[in-house]
């Protein structure tokens, strides 16, 4: 049914926070304007090029990748929660939060595991006491730590697991 969608997504100006929300939960996301796409035209011919499945908010543009069979996701509404959880049912990706898979909320590089040792000095002492496993993005070199973020976004994603589940169980 869904064969052949494309797990890897472009996402158009306007979703921007779902596209960083995507990176988290382990999706390989672009977002149009870090990558200087500026036009639909623009973003069609990237997503061709790359076989990469749109996500955007705007019908005209929907329906012009379409017209050239590229693959687009539409999503409406302003529930940033459905609006992901929508994607990741036609995607068929389960929300789970794995910092080993996720790509950087930034810039969409992997981010890797990097040594204590590695890091003083590029975080504050108190984290640097008080943690004990860091990550560094391969690509712009953010490096991030278990912390109340962790929590924050661990609660999201159950949140939403529920909303894909009660989703299914209505068959929808
Ligand atoms: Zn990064």
């Amino acid at each position: 049914m869904r064969e052949g969608i494309n797990k890897k997504l472009i996402a158009d100006e306007m979703c921007g926070k779902l596209a960083r929300w995507m990176r988290i939960i382990g999706v390989d996301t672009l977002y149009s304007k870090e990558i200087g796409l500026n036009s639909d035209e623009e973003i069609i011919s990237y997503a061709e090029k790359t076989g990469r499945t749109i996500i955007t908010r705007d019908k005209k543009l929907y329906f012009s990748a379409k017209k050239k069979n590229v693959r687009a996701i539409i999503i409406s509404g302003n529930n940033l929660a459905k609006n992901i959880s929508q994607i990741l049912r036609i995607i068929n990706v389960k929300p789970v939060f794995d910092p080993y898979k996720s790509f950087c909320p930034c810039c969409n590089s992997k981010v890797k595991e990097i040594s204590k040792e590695e890091v003083r000095g590029k975080v504050s002492p108190e984290i640097l006491s008080s943690k004990e496993v860091f990550w560094i993005c391969t690509g712009c070199g953010k490096i991030y730590w278990v912390g109340s973020h962790h929590e924050r976004i661990k609660k999201y994603i159950e949140h939403l697991s529920e909303l894909l589940n009660n989703d299914s169980s209505k068959g929808v």
